[in-house]
């Protein structure tokens, strides 16, 4: 008996879409996997004043600490750090401007942006789409 390959994988990059389709809400699937922007505004998230913390909305990797949340005026929830080696950068060229996409270091969903006018001590604004992010109270 010779034993069968197996084709199927864990590893958390290799969800298919049809999976992220049914796991994820259209707005959701929309900002996580086709890097769309949500209207600012819009998000639950923006109030949010609890302590806790502010998870991946696609695999539940914590992102950002409530600690480091603050109102930066724009519609968006916006961070002046994430939790060491939640995020990754990337450069984003379209609409014809250069800016540094943020996206989920285990699942690769796009997040948001990251600016270079936020407050101290980082000087950093997470300009983040709350439809990328699940709150869980602490
Ligand atoms: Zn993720």
């Amino acid at each position: 008996m010779s034993a069968t390959p197996t084709e199927t994988s864990s590893a958390p990059d290799a969800t298919s879409d049809a999976e992220w389709r049914s796991r994820l809400s259209p707005e959701q699937y929309r900002v996580l996997r086709e890097h769309g922007t949500e209207r600012p505004g819009t998000s639950c998230h923006l109030g949010e004043k609890r302590a806790g913390t502010f998870a991946c909305a696609g695999c539940g990797q914590p992102l950002f600490e409530q600690g480091t949340k603050y109102e930066s005026g724009t519609g968006w929830p916006s961070f002046f750090a994430p939790l060491e080696g939640a995020v990754e950068t990337t450069r984003d060229r379209s609409f014809g401007m250069v800016r540094t996409e943020v996206h989920c270091s285990r699942c690769k969903g796009h997040l948001g942006h990251v600016f270079e006018d936020g407050p101290a001590p980082t000087g950093l604004r997470y300009c983040m789409n709350g439809a990328a992010l699940a709150f869980e109270p602490a």
